[in-house]
């Protein structure tokens, strides 16, 4: 996936939707869905009825761009929800929600997923004490997600603390943001989930 800047609002145009890939941007009057909510391209504001398999695949692309996420590791997400025992759209966003890029931009020590993902790989966190710079580990209960002692003086990690003080973090994740950490109290349940998303349309997708 391109990680450009402005290829970032086009997969929101496309999607007509905001699905806050770039951070704070995203919610002031510069976010490009408020301005020009249309479709990019020279094509765009004529938007065609979309078939159903077209549907299906928006909503799989559009589920993509929001956590970040390749075909390839897409597809193995799908592979795990479906063995796993429940709703395999259910269990896909909890798979999704799980990874730690995700939990360390739930916990607001990130702007963006995108970020979180750059932090992590830099080698920012640690899980339960050790230092995993893996955005794709996928967290457990009872994991303590914390900002690395010798990282804590870092300047960009300290400003999102401060950015997104008032940002609510999710009933399944607890932050102790003096201590630059947080819990996985539980896994995300689908109503933990905020996506705009019909998983269902995904699994008919690779149903086919
Ligand atoms: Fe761009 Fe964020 Fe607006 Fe999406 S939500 S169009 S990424 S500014």
């Amino acid at each position: 996936m391109s990680r450009y800047k402005d290829e970032q609002c086009r997969i929101c145009r496309r999607e007509g939707q905001k699905l806050f890939l770039k951070g704070s941007r995203c919610y002031t009057d510069k976010c490009s869905v408020t301005r020009r909510n249309y479709a990019p391209g020279d094509h765009g504001q004529g938007r065609k009825k979309i078939s159903e398999y077209g549907t299906q695949l928006r909503e799989k692309q559009k589920t993509k761009a929001f956590y970040g996420v390749g075909e390839k590791q897409f597809r193995k997400y799908f592979e795990m929800a479906s063995n796993k025992k429940g709703i395999t759209g259910e269990n896909l966003l909890q798979i999704l929600e799980s990874r730690l890029d995700n939990v360390v931009y739930r916990l607001g020590f990130g702007v963006s997923r995108a970020q979180a993902r750059q932090l992590v790989n830099h080698g920012h966190f640690e899980v339960n004490g050790k230092k995993v710079d893996i955005p794709s580990y996928l967290v457990k209960a009872g994991d303590v997600i914390a900002v690395r002692e010798i990282k804590k003086d870092n300047k960009t990690i300290k400003e999102n603390i401060e950015i997104n003080s008032a940002r609510p973090i999710p009933e399944w994740l607890e932050k102790d943001a003096e201590k630059m950490q947080g819990k996985v109290l539980r896994l995300a349940s689908r109503e933990d989930v905020d996506i705009p998303v019909e998983e269902h349309l995904i699994v008919e997708l690779y149903s086919k």
